[in-house]
C-alpha cells in the first residue's frame, strides 16, 4: 500500500470515528444542565437514585463507552494499515540510509506511536468537548494539546525501549527469546511501577505534601491504627484539568505514595477526605500494588507464551511483508497483538481490581468506624464524576475497576441504610 493511500484511509478512519462519537454523544441540553440539587450526597439516601439522575449519568457514560470502543477500532485499524506497506517501506529506507541497526527499532516504534497519536487526535478532541459539555473539564484546547505532546513523549520513550529490547532479544536468542522477553519485560514493569510517580506523573501535574493540620494528623493516626508505614501523602493539582475527584496509591519501595486530588479536598469535609485516605491505606495494608505486579508478571508469561506459538506460524507475519516476529516490519502487528491481548484479558484484570477495591472499602470502614461517611463519599464521587448509576452488566464485567456505586454503598452499610 502506498503512503498516499494509507494516509487517505487513516484520514477517513480518524475523522469518521470522531464524527460517529460526536453523533453518539448528543444529549439534550436540559439533561446535561440538570445538576443535582444540594442534599443529594446525604447518607440517609443510601443507594437510592432518581430515574432522572440515572438517565443523566447514563447518557454521559454511554458516550464514554462508545468513545472507548471507537478508540480501539481506530488504533487497530491504524496498525493494520501501517503493517500493509508504510512501515515496510520505512524499514527499507532506514536500511538504505545506513542507519545503525540498534537505532532502527526505536525509530520505527516512534513512527508507529506518532501516527497513532495523530489519527486518534480528532476522536480525542471530541472526547475533550464532551467533557466540557458536561461541565467536567476545566482545560483549554492549548492545555489539552500540550498534554497530547507529553503523552507522545512518554509513550515514545516507553515504545522505543520496548521495541529495542524485543528486537535485541529475538536477534540474540532466536529460540528462547520469549522466555528472556518475559523476564526482561517483567523487570521493566517493576521498574516502571517505581519510576512512574517520580518521573512520569510530575510531567503532567504538580505534587505537594499534604499540609500540616487536622487532616494530616488524622492520616497519621489512621496509618498507625492500620499498622502500615505512613507513606508520603501528596496533593495533586488535578483541578487544572477537570472537576473529577479521585485519589490513588502509586509506586513501590521508597517511591510509594498516596495521592489526593485537590478537587477531593476542596469538594468535601475532613471526614470524607479521611475516609478516602483510609481506603488508600486499605490498598497498602493488602499490598495491592505488589499483587497487581504479580498479576502483570503472570499476564506477561501468558502473552509471551502465546506470541512464541504465533511466531512459529510465519504466514501471519508475511501478511505484513515480514519474515518473522523479529522483523521490524512486524512491529505494528506486535502492537496490535498487545492491544488485543489486553482487551481479551480486561475482564480478568477488572475482576481482580474490583476485588481489591471491595477489600479496600471494607478496611476503610473498619479503620474509620464510620459507614455513614462512607456512603456520603460514594454518593459524592458518583455525582461529581457522573458515574454510571445503573451500569449495563456487561460493562461492569468487562471494564469496571471498581464495583458499581450501589454495591459499594450496600457493602458499606451491611445491606441496610445507615
Ligand atoms: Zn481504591
Amino acid at each position: 500500500m502506498s503512503w498516499a493511500r494509507a494516509a487517505l484511509i487513516l484520514l477517513v478512519l480518524g475523522a469518521g470515528a470522531a464524527g460517529i462519537l460526536a453523533l453518539a454523544a448528543r444529549a439534550p441540553a436540559e439533561l446535561r444542565a440538570a445538576t443535582p440539587e444540594s442534599g443529594v450526597f446525604a447518607a440517609h439516601l443510601g443507594a437510592e437514585f432518581s430515574d432522572q439522575q440515572v438517565a443523566r449519568h447514563g447518557a454521559y457514560r454511554r458516550s464514554s463507552y462508545v468513545g472507548l470502543a471507537l478508540g480501539l477500532i481506530v488504533q487497530l485499524g491504524t496498525l493494520l494499515v501501517l503493517a500493509r506497506g508504510p512501515i515496510g517501506s520505512l524499514v527499507e529506507r532506514l536500511a538504505g540510509l545506513k542507519v545503525p541497526w540498534g537505532l532502527r527499532p526505536s525509530l520505527i516504534a516512534l513512527a508507529v506511536i506518532a501516527t497513532l497519536l495523530v489519527v486518534t487526535l480528532p476522536l480525542g478532541y471530541v472526547g475533550f468537548e464532551i467533557g466540557h459539555a458536561w461541565g467536567l473539564s476545566t482545560q483549554s484546547v492549548g492545555g489539552w494539546l500540550v498534554d497530547r505532546l507529553r503523552g507522545l513523549l512518554v509513550s515514545g520513550v516507553m515504545g522505543a525501549i520496548a521495541a529495542t529490547a524485543f528486537s535485541v532479544l529475538v536477534r540474540w536468542q532466536p529460540r528462547t527469546w520469549w522466555v528472556l522477553g518475559w523476564i526482561v519485560f517483567s523487570v521493566l514493569a517493576v521498574l516502571l511501577a517505581y519510576v512512574w510517580p517520580l518521573v512520569v506523573a510530575p510531567l503532567f501535574n504538580r505534587f505537594e505534601a499534604l499540609e500540616r493540620g487536622p487532616l494530616r494528623d488524622r492520616v497519621t493516626a489512621l496509618a498507625q491504627y492500620a499498622e502500615v508505614e505512613v507513606s508520603d501523602v501528596l496533593v495533586v493539582d488535578a483541578s487544572r484539568r477537570s472537576t473529577i475527584e479521585n485519589a490513588y496509591i502509586a509506586g513501590i519501595g521508597d517511591s510509594r505514595r498516596i495521592v489526593l486530588y485537590d478537587t477531593l479536598i476542596s469538594g468535601g469535609n475532613e471526614d470524607e477526605a479521611a475516609f478516602v485516605v483510609a481506603h488508600e491505606l486499605g490498598h497498602q495494608v493488602e499490598n495491592h500494588i505488589g499483587k497487581n505486579l504479580a498479576i502483570t508478571v503472570a499476564g506477561l508469561a501468558a502473552g509471551f507464551g502465546l506470541l512464541a506459538w504465533m511466531a512459529s506460524h510465519t504466514a501471519l507475519f508475511s501478511w505484513a511483508g515480514a519474515s518473522g516476529v523479529g522483523d521490524l516490519r512486524a512491529l505494528p502487528l506486535l502492537l496490535a497483538f498487545v492491544i488485543v491481548v489486553n482487551l481479551v484479558s480486561l475482564p480478568i484484570a477488572s475482576a481482580f481490581s474490583r476485588r481489591f477495591e471491595t477489600a479496600a472499602d471494607e478496611i476503610a470502614v473498619q479503620l474509620t468506624g464510620d459507614p455513614e461517611t462512607a456512603v456520603r463519599v460514594f454518593r459524592r464521587l458518583a455525582f461529581r464524576n457522573l458515574a454510571d448509576l445503573r451500569p449495563p452488566r456487561i460493562a461492569v464485567w468487562a471494564l469496571f475497576s471498581h464495583p458499581p456505586i450501589r454495591d459499594r454503598i450496600t457493602a458499606a452499610t451491611g445491606g441496610a441504610a445507615p
